[in-house]
């Protein structure tokens, strides 16, 4: 069957809603971009958006950041890391999370996956166990939610503190719990291929007063500590600010305004990517080569990409399938190529963390295949790109 190719672009988010570029237009006339710039009577951007998503998040505590990044690392140091100490995550995660490990100075221990592309929660035990690590970034990679009541128990039982890396999971919940309220923290992301997009940005969230007025005072709060919309009580500072570096991390006010719409449109949007996430899962899950990762009953997804695997794939296949598909204009990416290629890399490349042994890690990611769904395709896009994907497979299958 002969079909078009794809021409629409992996990369091309929707437009900021009219109510945003409204409300960063007035931000700019006012002048009063830096979130601590507040007129008489005024509730800023940021304080107002800090407010609203610590509502839709359902956590007491919120502090709007300059990147999902920084919210990791200063949620590493808040809660107590420091330089030397091991901390564990999972081995398929993006570089920013063994990033911000080794910004705090401490040593990655990466985790096994699993095939359905969650941490190895018996790895985890192993590992929690034999490096004597006190904490877990536990990274909720492509929006794959582990069991997250056995992560919990684990954690409780080796002493673990854990913080959620919710850069694919905003809005994600297990057992009708949202992503990022289960350990100490959670750390989210609105830069551009993110659930909101504010060009760079994001939230640490937390139900912990002391932790999060720690962070707040890492965040760059200066003495302003009070002019925060889901901030602790001002007490919960004295003891506090005077001992916490200012590690200048702030969001400001427009990019505050350009997320409080999309903040209101959020749960709309993630019915809309999961619609394009089920219809592609469907296509993909009748070709007998390829393997879909099981999404538990347990698990409320945001489909705003799509892993498969083809497992067992040779590397040089796997490079036929990826040319296959690209000349069909379906730009995939994959997990097992040898060198970093634009925002996706594996463990091997993070030279500045110690060598890791994950065989298993190593196996699934050599046939794992990796697709954004931007919200500027529709579900025929979807059905096209879908028909592009088991045509390859099909060949490929052909060709052995
Ligand atoms: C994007 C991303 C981050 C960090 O977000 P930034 O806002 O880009 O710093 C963290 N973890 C994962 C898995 C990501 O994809």
């Amino acid at each position: 069957m002969t079909r078009p190719p794809f021409t629409g672009s992996f990369t091309q988010q929707e437009p900021i809603p009219d109510a945003g570029i409204a409300a960063a237009l007035e931000v700019m006339r006012t002048g009063r971009l830096h979130r601590y710039n507040i007129a008489p009577g005024e509730e800023p951007a940021a304080m107002a958006l800090e407010r609203e998503y610590a509502a839709w998040q359902g956590a007491r505590y919120c502090i709007a950041l300059a990147s999902g990044g920084q919210a990791m690392q200063i949620a590493l140091r808040a809660a107590g890391v420091r330089p030397g100490d091991k901390v564990l995550s999972n081995a398929f995660t993006l570089a920013p999370v063994p990033g911000a490990i080794a910004g705090v100075g401490a040593e990655p221990v990466l985790v096994e996956i699993t095939e359905d592309l969650v941490i190895d929660l018996d790895d985890l035990a192993a590992k929690a166990s034999a490096s004597g690590a006190r904490h877990l970034m536990l990274s909720n990679m492509r929006g794959h939610l582990c069991d997250m009541d056995r992560l919990m128990q684990i954690a409780q039982a080796q002493g673990l503190t854990v913080i959620e890396d919710c850069a694919h999971t905003m809005g994600a919940a297990w057992n009708g719990r949202k992503s990022g309220n289960f350990g100490l923290a959670g750390c989210f992301s609105t830069q551009t291929y993110k659930h909101m997009n504010s060009g760079e940005g994001g939230f640490l969230t937390s139900d912990d007063a002391e932790f999060i007025a720690r962070a707040t005072i890492m965040s760059g709060s200066y003495m302003l500590y009070s002019r925060h919309g889901a901030g602790p009580e001002s007490e919960t500072f004295t003891d506090i600010r005077l001992d916490t570096p200012n590690l200048s991390a702030r969001m400001d006010n427009l990019r505050a305004a350009i997320l409080r719409p999309q903040l209101l449109a959020l749960d709309r949007n993630i019915a809309r990517w999961n619609d394009r996430y089920d219809r592609l899962a469907g296509h993909l899950a009748g070709h007998n080569a390829i393997r879909l990762p099981q999404r538990p009953a347990s698990e409320t997804y945001v489909g705003s990409s799509i892993q498969f695997l083809l497992p067992g794939i040779a590397a040089r296949k796997a490079e036929a399938f990826l040319t296959a598909t690209a000349a069909q204009g379906v730009e995939l990416k994959w997990f097992g190529a040898a060198e970093p290629v634009a925002f996706t890399s594996a463990h091997q490349s993070w030279r500045y963390a110690p060598r890791q042994h994950l065989p298993a890690t190593d196996r699934i990611l050599s046939g794992l295949f990796d697709m954004r769904l931007p919200l500027t395709f529709s579900l025929e896009d979807c059905d096209l790109i879908a028909g592009h994907i088991l045509d390859a497979a099909t060949t490929l299958q052909e060709a052995a």
